[in-house]
């Protein structure tokens, strides 16, 4: 059957801009239909910022510490197709003043704040300083805050850590960043509630590249670059960088927070302090140390082998100092600014977007919202699902296969 969008010149249904979790899964949902495809990337490697670099058998987080965990059985089976989870299980340690506390907000963290041991005198204390601090409708962060975890929590674990990862003070801060973490009466430093949890073996390229498996990828290709000296290639492209950078800023910049990162040996990047248990190459016991002291100028230190606990390994580290950083149209955008005016910005890029039957918006950057692992793959199973399996919605469905879209390459 002929679909009416057939251009026998074109040379792909479908490419895809940007090989990340978004772009990797709609890629493999569409050739899995028959649809042709051509992935690109401007970065040298596919994965996006789950990209793994393997320095000495140990994956690097190149663009910050990825957890997968989903409450979703059916994400957790989707992704179990490609990688096996290692099990690994998250926990936060958080320095603050020089005291490790433990994260999120549970009975550990409050009997390491105040000595006390039991819920109902943990839950006195915060009620104790909600009272005192007049919060009845929580309209911001430290608002929020502040009301589930009281002033004390608030002042050593939440206060400094927010600003400088946001650049900006808790008052202006949307309430929902901080519902994100979990509170918890129990002793228990899971940092996630979810079912499914672990790190895949052997990294997340290894997903990645099982989503790509069979696909053409170009690599180092911007899109503008590409498109111009390949103007027919494709008959709709599935876009998932920046939305207003698409538009050439037509309406104006939507705002990111940047984040720089410092990876190296602990003494190669210059670290005076003691190692935990320097016997061992190890740097700090634990893969995600936080510093929430407003004048420590990161805010987190990832040591990556301890996100590999089935790789023994007491010869060697790296570890990487995280820091956030106000954000330039020449940066690597990474978290979106949802606030007011950003996202009136965005919805009306959105309507923008409408108006070309040729695209698809997808991911972090193309939705312009934050996305765990897991809700960028649901997001991307739904865009195919709208695209392929709904008649009413999507360019084309299933009853008009790809088969003489196509010419061949
Ligand atoms: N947060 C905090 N102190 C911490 C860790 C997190 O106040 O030690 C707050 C902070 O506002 C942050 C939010 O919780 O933006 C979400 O933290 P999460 O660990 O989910 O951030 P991500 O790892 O996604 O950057």
């Amino acid at each position: 059957m002929k679909s009416s969008h057939t251009q026998s010149e074109k040379r792909f249904d479908y490419l895809i801009v940007g090989a990340g979790l978004f772009g990797s899964v709609f890629a493999y949902e569409a050739k899995k239909r028959g649809y042709k495809c051509i992935v690109i990337d401007k970065r040298p490697h596919i994965g996006g910022n789950i990209y793994c670099q393997d320095l000495n058998g140990i994956n690097i987080h190149r663009y910050g510490a990825h957890i997968f965990h989903t409450h979703r059985k059916e994400i957790w089976d989707y992704v179990n197709q490609f990688v096996r989870f290692n099990g690994y299980v998250h926990t936060v340690t958080a320095v603050c003043g020089g005291k490790k506390y433990s994260l999120p907000f549970n009975m550990n963290t409050f009997h390491e704040m105040w000595g006390c041991t039991t819920a109902e005198e943990a839950n006195a204390i915060i009620q104790d300083q909600i009272i005192s601090a007049g919060i009845t409708s929580p309209g911001n962060l430290e608002e929020q805050a502040i009301s589930m975890v009281g002033t004390d929590v608030y002042e050593k674990l939440i206060r400094g850590y927010t600003e400088k990862q946001w650049g900006r003070s808790c008052k202006e801060l949307p309430a929902s960043i901080i519902k994100r973490l979990p509170l918890r009466f129990e002793y228990n430093n899971r940092y996630f509630n979810d079912p499914y949890e672990g790190i895949p073996f052997g990294g997340y390229n290894r997903l990645i590249e099982g989503l790509l498996s069979g696909l053409p990828v170009v690599l180092g290709a911007a899109y503008t670059d590409y498109i111009a000296a390949n103007p027919d290639i494709v008959e709709k492209t599935v876009y998932t960088g920046p939305i207003d950078q698409f538009f050439n800023y037509a309406l104006g910049a939507l705002e990111y927070r940047g984040l720089t990162f410092e990876t190296g040996h602990p003494q190669k990047i210059d670290d005076k302090s003691e190692w935990k248990n320097s016997a061992k190459n190890d740097f700090q016991g634990c893969s995600v140390m936080n510093y929430t002291d407003r004048d420590v100028p990161f805010t987190r230190i990832i040591e990556h082998k301890h996100f590999q606990p089935e790789v023994p390994n007491d010869h060697f580290t790296i570890i990487t100092r995280e820091y956030a950083r106000d954000w330039t149209p020449a940066d690597e955008p990474y978290y979106p600014i949802n606030d007011q005016r950003n996202n009136a910005l965005f919805e009306a890029y959105k309507l923008l977007a409408r108006e070309r039957k040729d695209l698809i918006f997808g991911g972090r950057l193309g939705d312009y919202q934050y996305y765990d692992m897991d809700d960028g793959i649901f997001a991307a199973l739904e865009t195919a699902k709208e695209e392929f399996d709904r008649p009413q919605s999507g360019m084309r469905n299933l009853n008009e296969r790809p088969g003489n879209l196509v010419a061949s390459d």
